[in-house]
């Protein structure tokens, strides 16, 4: 008997039911192609939509930031911890998307967290899209504000609730702009006339949409033609943009406050002057060309068409995010095994990151894919499908 047997039962049981994630670890810089356990495998697995992850010029910026900067800051944003290059990252987003300001925090999960609780109190409903991603749950958990959950991308059940519902002081609506799982986008214009309707405040987290959605990747509410009508837009800067960290656009009196009282921004160091500059150049080589967000809507329209015409059911995506549904977590596994073994790595999700019966794998297509990768990604899907008996 020891006294953390509940949680090595929890793991027994985990890997009774096939759901014990087995954590690959990459041995290369992530791009097209990589390295897992000694092999080159393809790559369609990260977030890496515009190659930034290994961009020279992002790499670049890094290395001169840190001789100009060091490697730390040591302090937290509110006392010492805000370089120059902090603000400058700030305005830049800003004006490249088209918003008042922006505050950066240390990812996009801190950002949910800086802004939801921050600006709700016990007097404020709180509606949220039952498919909203697991760090707005956990900010709308860290709110004092009634939490109401209306049915996915569902503006007639959303409206219906916002009426149900009176709040003494605000309503707050909260989406995923992209749905990370499944690829499909939220209906924000229709949102947004509901909230406007009702004088409700809107905010939608962005993080798949950031430098894939709208003109060279400024966003959902660019993509919508809805600028100044989306309070609040979340970002991170951990996957199009390649680096890591999170932010929060908006109206300057949002962004004022959060300066003031949002706890990651207060109470948790700055995120370093190499991730800061990387991020930068990201934002300044978006804001020159929207050339590679071009190439990453391209490529997913090649692989898609390819793997539709071979019978697999792509579910709902109409963005980069490519599901190939399969619903078992037996058949996932086999499948993300043998297309391993054929040097294509592409993890099988299931429960809980999707619901049970809804497993599948996520492809995710970058603009750093070649035709030649993609077709060789198609052939290998085709191969493997028929052994697995999913096509
Ligand atoms: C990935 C993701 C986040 C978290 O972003 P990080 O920068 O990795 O912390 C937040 N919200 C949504 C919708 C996401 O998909």
């Amino acid at each position: 008997m020891s006294k953390l047997d509940f949680l090595n039962n929890e793991i027994q049981a985990l890997k009774e039911q096939g759901l014990f994630i087995n954590i690959r670890t990459i041995e290369s810089a992530v791009g097209a192609w990589i390295q897992v356990d000694g092999k080159r495998v393809l790559n369609l697995c990260t977030n890496n939509y515009l190659g930034f992850a290994n961009h020279p010029k992002l790499k670049e910026a890094a290395k001169k930031a840190i001789d100009e900067y060091g490697v730390g800051p040591a302090a937290v944003r509110s006392i010492a911890g805000t370089q120059t290059l902090h603000r400058q990252l700030e305005r830049k987003l800003a004006a490249f998307k088209g918003v008042e300001d922006t505050i950066s925090v240390q990812s996009g999960l801190l950002a949910n967290q800086a802004v939801i609780p921050t600006i709700t109190t016990a007097d404020d409903v709180i509606f949220s899209d039952e498919l909203n991603h697991a760090s707005i749950i956990d900010g709308t958990r860290l709110s004092k504000a009634k939490v109401v959950r209306y049915k996915h991308n569902d503006v007639a059940d959303l409206e219906a609730k916002i009426k149900s519902e009176p709040a003494a002081r605000n309503r707050l609506i909260i989406t995923d702009g992209v749905f990370s799982m499944d690829g499909d986008v939220a209906p924000m214009k229709e949102i947004v006339e509901v909230a406007e309707k009702y004088n409700a405040l809107t905010m939608a987290d962005d993080a798949h949409g950031e430098g894939v959605l709208g003109r060279a990747g400024r966003g959902i509410a660019d993509h919508f033609g809805l600028h100044g009508r989306v309070d609040i837009e979340i970002g991170t800067l951990s996957k199009a943009f390649g680096v890591v960290g999170g932010y929060i656009a908006g109206k300057k009196a949002i962004v004022d406050f959060l300066r003031q009282r949002a706890r990651p921004f207060l109470f948790s160091s700055a995120v370093t002057p190499a991730d800061i500059a990387a991020c930068i150049a990201a934002v300044d080589i978006l804001a020159e060309s929207g050339e590679l967000v071009e190439k990453l809507w391209a490529n997913t329209k090649y692989f898609k068409d390819k793997m539709k015409a071979l019978g697999f059911d792509l579910g709902q995506s109409v963005t980069p995010i490519t599901p190939v549904m399969i619903g078992d977590t037996e058949k996932a596994r086999a499948l993300s095994q043998k297309l391993f073994e054929n040097n294509v790595f592409a993890m099988a999700i299931g429960f809980p990151t999707v619901p049970k019966g809804k497993e599948r794998l996520r492809i995710m297509i970058s603009a750093t894919h070649s035709t030649e990768d993609l077709d060789f990604a198609v052939k290998a899907f085709e191969k493997v499908g028929k052994e697995v008996e999913v096509i």
